[in-house]
């Protein structure tokens, strides 16, 4: 297991989740239930956290995290890569999915 982004909300940690399984990569949130406790612990410990479940697929999905962040800011600077029709940001050089 490996995180590979800490969320500031469940949402958002439940959108970037759900992203990653759609490329085919397993994984997690943590600490969505310690909302509820909070006081407790401190408050770094309670944001809930995206872990993938091989640390061999973390690379991959901070790639994806990263993709999906930057195109909340600036969606029009995107190119599809000719190989395999992923969507890439203007700041990719190369293709993220397949390094084309
Ligand atoms: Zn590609």
């Amino acid at each position: 297991m490996r995180k590979v982004y800490t969320a500031d909300s469940i949402a958002i940690a439940w959108h970037f989740r759900n992203v990653l399984e759609q490329h085919g990569i397993r994984s997690v949130v943590k600490n969505e239930g310690l909302f509820s406790v909070g006081g407790e612990i401190p408050i770094n410990e309670c944001l809930p956290e995206v872990w993938v479940e091989q640390a061999l697929n973390a690379k991959h999905a901070e790639s994806i995290i990263q993709l999906i962040e930057n195109h909340e800011f600036d969606e029009d600077s995107e190119w599809f890569c000719e190989e395999c029709g992923e969507s890439n940001f203007a700041s990719f050089d190369i293709c993220w999915n397949c390094s084309d």
